[in-house]
């Protein structure tokens, strides 16, 4: 059965097939947004991590009609109310990128005169296939450090650093990321609501 990976973030889409893979290793062909010729996008309109991601698995299903799964995923800074959330990938403006969001983050932060503010991802995964709908939820706590550190991942990852660790994402092994982060969590979440799926429909 193929599924395809809806986002068209590529390093989220790396971090979800390495996952799935590892759980799913020979039971479905994963696809990307990118193995379809037409551009697909879904507008994020809702006021959830939950409901954008159902909101995106619905809309490329329609469009595809292969069953899909999507992220919705963010951080949430406690000192900023939960900001910047589900505004995460946009939080310096529309047509910003992933520096002009950190940047922005750093001086937001910067007014308060310390050094590290407690902070989470959020992560919801969600399986569409026209008929079912299927999600996972996961949550990695930490901090957020005021200077850039390391070169992996993405979006905020050089300025997170995860509870039990010194180093920041984007300094840690992809490995280690892939084990302990939010999307991790609500892969694994994920993965246990679609076997008890499987075995309910076998
Ligand atoms: P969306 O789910 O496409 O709306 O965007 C999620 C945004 O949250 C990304 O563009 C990043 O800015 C941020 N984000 C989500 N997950 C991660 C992660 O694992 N590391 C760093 N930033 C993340």
């Amino acid at each position: 059965m193929q599924i395809v990976i809806g986002t068209n973030n590529s390093n989220k889409s790396n971090e979800i097939i390495t996952i799935l893979e590892s759980n799913f290793s020979n039971l479905f062909e994963f696809l990307t947004l990118s193995d379809f010729p037409q551009k697909i996008e879904v507008e994020e309109t809702a006021n959830s991590f939950a409901e954008n991601a159902e909101l995106k698995a619905r809309g490329i299903y329609n469009q595809l009609h292969i069953p899909v799964i999507t992220d919705d995923s963010g951080l949430e800074v406690d000192i900023l109310n939960g900001q910047p959330g589900i505004y995460s990938a946009r939080y310096a403006g529309e047509n910003k990128n992933d520096s002009d969001n950190r940047k922005k983050l750093i001086k937001e932060l910067s007014r308060f005169g310390c050094d590290s503010f407690p902070a989470q991802f959020q992560c919801v995964i969600c399986y569409f296939d026209g008929k079912n709908l299927i999600k996972g939820y996961g949550i990695c706590r930490g901090k957020i450090i005021l200077e850039e550190r390391g070169k992996n991942g993405f979006g905020y990852d050089p300025l997170f650093i995860p509870d039990g660790y010194d180093k920041t994402f984007a300094e840690l092994e992809p490995e280690t990321k892939n084990r302990i982060s939010h999307r991790s969590k609500a892969l694994l979440d994920f993965v246990y609501n679609f076997n008890n799926f499987l075995n309910r429909e076998n």
